[in-house]
């Protein structure tokens, strides 16, 4: 076990602060995530080092497609997540202990391998990558990890990306400037109760977050998964698409098709028309650049010049088929494109 950074000492308990649940943990007790310890009065990250998966991939499976477009990312995650979404995709590690998995819970940490950051970023480096990915659980989980991670792959030249929920604190989002360049994160409603009910988590310290990475330079993506049942109301979808552009009209946002899953195993699949929709409507609101997610979708996957209106850059699925993007301008009128590129 590794102490953990973030924590305040309270009366008969200390508080962690890595992300917004900001848990008041008592002797010998776990937080939400279940993945820091109280002991003797010090906070541990139980699962530290411990990688439940290490992959390949193409950044834009992030989603991120205004950053380092046509690179790779290795992709790493520890075990356990701060939400317990219901339709979560990757249930299997980020749920496992909620349902039943782990056990005995704290012994079964202990036998387990653990990764030196060194490893991550040696083989990241030897598979080519240009960044190491946070991804699949939430790096809050693995955050101490994921800053030791860090550190080590700016000193080696590697970018660094959180794929997230962004249920994150002042405190944190502080302790990764300078360290994070990029970071997709979901806004998955625009609804605190829906927040509640499905993740287990509230609306109002996402936005924030947003705005936190936003004015400390992180480049950054959002997602948001479009569900029949919780968000795919036109008032809804608008008032994310109005958020993301009081923040900034630049910023890419993805809307996903949603397949059902996990918990939400009685959902519908999202219909194609709603996610055209969601993306005039994203438009109407003044967003530059809008993306069709899990869906093929002709067209809703490039790129266009916000000024000139020609295509910059053609995707099918993760590759780019054509890249009129240049020094990060459009190659056409020279508008400056959000994002970091070659
Ligand atoms: S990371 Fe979040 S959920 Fe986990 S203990 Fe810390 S504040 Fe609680």
């Amino acid at each position: 076990m590794v102490a953990i950074r973030l924590f305040k000492k309270g009366d008969g308990f200390v508080q962690c602060l890595i992300c917004a649940h900001k848990c008041r943990i008592k002797e010998d007790k776990l937080g939400v995530c279940k993945t820091v310890l109280n002991k003797g009065g010090e906070l541990y990250s139980i699962n530290y080092g411990i990688l439940v998966a290490q992959s390949v991939d193409p950044v834009e499976k992030k989603p991120l497609f205004h950053f380092l477009p046509g690179t790779f990312s290795y992709s790493i995650a520890s075990p356990g997540c701060n939400f317990r979404c219901l339709g979560c995709q990757n249930a299997d590690i980020s749920q496992s202990y909620r349902d039943g998995g782990y056990k005995p819970y704290l012994e079964y940490f202990k036998g387990l391998k653990r990764t030196p950051p060194e490893e991550v970023v040696e083989s990241a480096i030897k598979a080519n990558c240009r960044s190491i990915s946070y991804t699949y659980t939430d790096p809050a989980v693995f955050f101490d990890y994921s800053l030791d991670v860090m550190e080590l792959a700016h000193k080696n030249g590697l970018k660094n990306v959180f794929v997230t929920n962004g249920y994150y604190t002042e405190e944190s989002v502080a302790a990764v400037k300078g360290l994070l360049d990029a970071a997709n994160i979901d806004i998955k409603f625009f609804n605190d109760s829906s927040y509640r009910r499905i993740c287990g988590g509230r609306l109002e310290p996402v936005l924030e977050a947003v705005k936190m990475f936003h004015e400390n330079g992180v480049h950054l993506e959002l997602t948001t998964l479009l569900i029949d049942e919780y968000n795919n109301t036109p008032k809804e979808v608008k008032d994310i698409a109005d958020f993301i552009v009081s923040v900034s009209p630049d910023l890419p946002w993805h809307i996903s098709r949603f397949f059902p899953l996990y918990k939400m195993k009685d959902g519908q699949v999202t219909q194609q028309e709603s996610i055209i929709n969601a993306y005039n409507i994203g438009k109407d609101a003044g967003l530059k650049y809008i993306y069709a997610g899990n869906i093929r979708l002709n067209g809703y996957e490039d790129a266009v010049c916000p000024s000139c209106k020609k295509l910059l850059i053609k995707r099918r699925g993760y590759s780019i088929l054509e890249n009129n993007v240049i020094n990060g301008n459009c190659k056409f009128c020279g508008y400056k494109i959000y994002g970091v590129f070659e």
